[in-house]
């Protein structure tokens, strides 16, 4: 829910550390929002301000300016007295160097903070903690001191530690940063489970895919929060361009209804949609216009014009229930980024692959966008030079293209070693499906036509009947076409 009260509520932090060398500003304005039960991971490169950050949430130092609420209560406001007091209670924390007493067996720590706090009484302080350290699958080492076990059994029982007192909400900094990749998977496991009986986790990590299975990793860079939707949108830079990113980005307002980027105007923005929705139009020669998709936060728009140049291939309007907010990109940042990053250059290639699809293949604009993004999510997209030949007649043939660039004719042998043109088909268009309704054999022979190259989406048998099930103007479309066929090989 939106609109529920987070349970963490950090506002406009900022810390600066003074130093003998001078000031230095570690966090610049920080705002971050938790509901109840989230799994948050803070990422970035080290040095960005996540410990800095994070030791003003547990109130182990203090931010110079701005609030932070957690349950309500403004713990910026706080004495030490009360700090300490709150934080026995209300937080369980796990630090990347597990912070045992030394002295204190493995059980003993964990009765520690409940001597402390008070909060179960004297008699049932050891049946709890043995309880947790079930939790952890560490009770037979309960009266081990920490040295004597391994440093993800000492990482456990510091978890079993910070559930001492049963805090709702955990706090951990790079709590596997210390630990080989099998014993920290088994940690992170540890925490998910706790997620799933309903606490609320906060934890630094520099793993990317521990940050990809919570349920939202917050980025920081230089002291500052980049934009979520932004890290989301551009999953495939890493920390330092996505640091320059949220240096370059300027921050757009636009008002529902209004239209973002218009259809044969020429553009040069990339957008990253951050709140609000806008819906994309694409009007065909023929003047009909079509829905071709619907844009929420984190997804991105304005490619096309800058990847290939030119104008804009789609209009994309803001709908008309609430404004939109999005960060702009000029195209030399847009094109630097996009030299630098193979990840970034393969995720655009998929995306305008499926929005060519999607807006020149008018049969299929009535399919879901999810369902028609994993139906073609493995399917390649293939260039030929004219004069190609894609498919032969008599070969066996096992896909259907669909045209997203270019033009192609189609041939029909005739007596006499003689091949006579039948048809000429161009974006929008597909061809290859007769051989997949009957029997395997390519009925004609297509060639690339035109002068510039030809760009295929190329579907497989069963990818291709799938969209047939989903699509009953699309299966109409197919069968239609393929009796038309019929009558001219
Ligand atoms: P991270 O956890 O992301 O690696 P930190 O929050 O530990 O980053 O540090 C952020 C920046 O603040 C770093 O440049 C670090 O050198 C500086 N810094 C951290 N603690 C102090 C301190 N006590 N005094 C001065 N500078 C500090
Ligand atoms: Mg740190």
């Amino acid at each position: 829910m939106a609109n529920a009260t987070p349970l963490v509520d950090a506002r406009r932090l900022t810390k600066i550390y003074r130093t003998p060398a001078g000031d230095f500003t570690a966090l610049k304005g920080i705002d971050l929002r938790v509901n109840r039960g989230e799994f948050v991971a803070v990422i970035g490169k080290s040095g960005s301000g996540k410990s800095t950050f994070i030791n003003m949430l547990t109130g182990i130092d203090r931010p110079t300016s701005g609030e932070i609420f957690i349950g309500g209560e403004p713990l910026h406001t706080f004495d030490e007295e009360q700090m300490a007091r709150w934080r026995g209670r209300n937080l369980g924390i796990v630090f990347q160097f597990f912070q045992l007493l030394p002295t204190l067996t493995l059980v003993e720590n964990i009765m520690l903070p409940m001597d402390i706090n008070k909060l179960y009484p004297a008699a049932e302080r050891r049946e709890r903690a043995m309880h947790l350290l079930g939790l952890v699958e560490m009770t037979e080492q309960a009266d081990k001191l920490p040295a004597a076990v391994s440093g993800g059994q000492q990482q456990r029982v510091a978890i079993a530690r910070a559930l001492a007192n049963d805090p709702g909400l955990i706090i951990a900094d790079e709590p596997t940063g210390n630990l080989d990749s099998r014993t920290a998977a088994g940690i992170f496991t540890l925490f998910t489970r706790l997620v799933e009986e309903g606490k609320t986790i906060i934890m630094v990590t520099h793993d990317e895919t521990q940050a990809a299975r919570t349920h939202r990793a917050v980025m920081i860079a230089d002291g500052e929060v980049v934009n979520e939707h932004v890290t989301r949108a551009l999953m495939g830079l890493n920390y330092d361009q996505l640091a320059e990113v949220q240096r370059r980005v300027t921050p757009v307002t636009f008002a529902s209804g209004a239209v973002i980027v218009r259809q044969g105007e020429p553009g040069d923005l990339f957008y990253i949609l951050t709140d609000g929705q806008a819906e994309v139009t694409v009007t065909h020669p023929d003047g009909h216009e079509i829905v071709v998709d619907r844009l929420r936060a984190g997804q991105y728009f304005g490619e096309m014009a800058l990847i290939s140049g030119g104008a804009r291939r789609a209009t994309v309007r803001v709908t008309d229930d609430a404004p939109v907010t999005a960060v702009a990109i000029d195209p030399a940042t847009f094109d630097r980024l996009v030299a630098e990053s193979p990840a970034l250059r393969d995720d655009l290639q998929r995306i305008i692959s499926l929005r060519q699809l999607q807006s020149q293949v008018v049969a299929l604009s009535g399919i879901d966008r999810a369902e028609l993004q994993r139906l073609t999510s493995g399917a390649p997209t293939h260039t030929y030079a004219p004069g190609d030949t894609i498919i032969r007649r008599g070969e066996l043939g096992e896909t259907a293209g669909f045209i997203l660039e270019g033009e192609v004719e189609v041939f029909a042998d005739r007596p006499g070693e003689r091949q006579e043109r039948i048809d000429r088909l161009g974006p929008g268009r597909y061809f290859g499906e007769m051989a997949l309704l009957g029997d395997g054999r390519r009925t004609a022979t297509v060639r690339a036509a035109g002068t510039g190259p030809v760009k295929l989406l190329e579907l497989d048998a069963p990818a291709f009947r799938k969209l047939m099930e989903m699509s009953g103007s699309f299966a109409a479309d197919v069968w239609q076409m393929a009796a038309e066929r019929q009558t001219r090989v």
